[in-house]
Formats: structure tokens, C-alpha cells, sequence
């Protein structure tokens, strides 16, 4: 299990909350088409357990992505707040939201192979496919 530490969040304009207390050290990227249209770029993410205290009231909009997940937003200002597993409620968080950044190592990066040709990061990752995560998601312990 990865150190995790306690953070706080807030969206662009402020309207939106985030309290966590299990954020993870390991920033990813997520190359799929699905987070590519919902951002315009890959999403990079760090897990934050399942017990963050998200507050924003009706200006959280919350997106069934799919079957195994979920998006949310923020309707009034529209940044992106999480994405969610839907089975366990782990939450992943944009490191972007995030004050006091702890010392964030961006080292993995998934469905590399939906990753587009036209950009490429230099940091060095452990790289998964979209069949090795799925896979990973099914058999992990929580
Ligand atoms: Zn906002
Ligand atoms: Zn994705």
C-alpha cells in the first residue's frame, strides 16, 4: 500500500469541495477516447480512496460514463472534479485540483494503446493496454 496523505481541492470557481484523506503519491494518465473527449487531452489522475467529502451541492454534475463508472463536473464553472469506479467508490482526482501538492510521481500510464501519435510524454511510466487495466480492475484487491 502507497504512503497517502490528506489534501484539499476546489474547483475553478470555487463552488466545489474536496476533502480527502487517502490521496495516493502516483499521478497516472489515461489515454482512452473517452477521457480524451471529456478534457481534450489525456486525464492525468491520482487516487483518493473511497472517503473524500466532495461539497458543492447542486453545482456537482455527476456523468454515468459507463457501466463500471462515472464523471463528475462542475456546472457552474466546468471543471472536472473526478472519476469514480462505480463497484468500489474509489475516487481519482485531477492532481490539478489539488492545494499543497505532495510530492506527486507521474508514473503510469493506461490505454496506452488508444494514445494518438501526436504527443508523447518524456517521463519514464510503467505503460499498460486497455485489456491489461480491465483486467487489473476485475482482480484487484480493494
Ligand atoms: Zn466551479
Ligand atoms: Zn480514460
Amino acid at each position: 500500500m502507497n504512503e497517502t496523505h490528506r489534501r484539499h481541492g476546489r474547483c475553478l470557481c470555487g463552488s466545489v469541495t474536496i476533502r480527502a484523506t487517502q490521496v495516493g503519491s502516483s499521478v497516472g494518465a489515461c489515454h482512452c477516447s473517452m477521457c480524451r473527449t471529456w478534457g481534450g487531452g489525456p486525464l492525468l489522475a491520482v487516487e483518493c480512496g473511497a472517503d473524500a467529502v466532495i461539497e458543492g451541492g447542486d453545482w456537482i454534475t455527476v456523468y454515468p460514463s459507463s457501466e463500471w463508472a462515472e464523471r463528475a463536473f462542475c456546472s457552474r464553472c466546468g471543471t472536472h472534479l473526478f472519476y469514480r469506479l462505480k463497484a468500489d467508490g474509489r475516487l481519482f482526482l485531477p492532481p490539478g485540483l489539488l492545494e499543497n501538492d505532495p510530492a506527486l510521481t507521474f508514473d503510469h500510464q493506461i490505454f496506452i494503446d488508444e494514445k494518438p501519435a501526436y504527443y508523447e510524454f518524456a517521463n519514464e511510466t510503467r505503460n499498460l493496454t486497455g485489456a491489461e487495466v480491465m483486467a487489473s480492475f476485475s482482480g484487484e484487491e480493494a
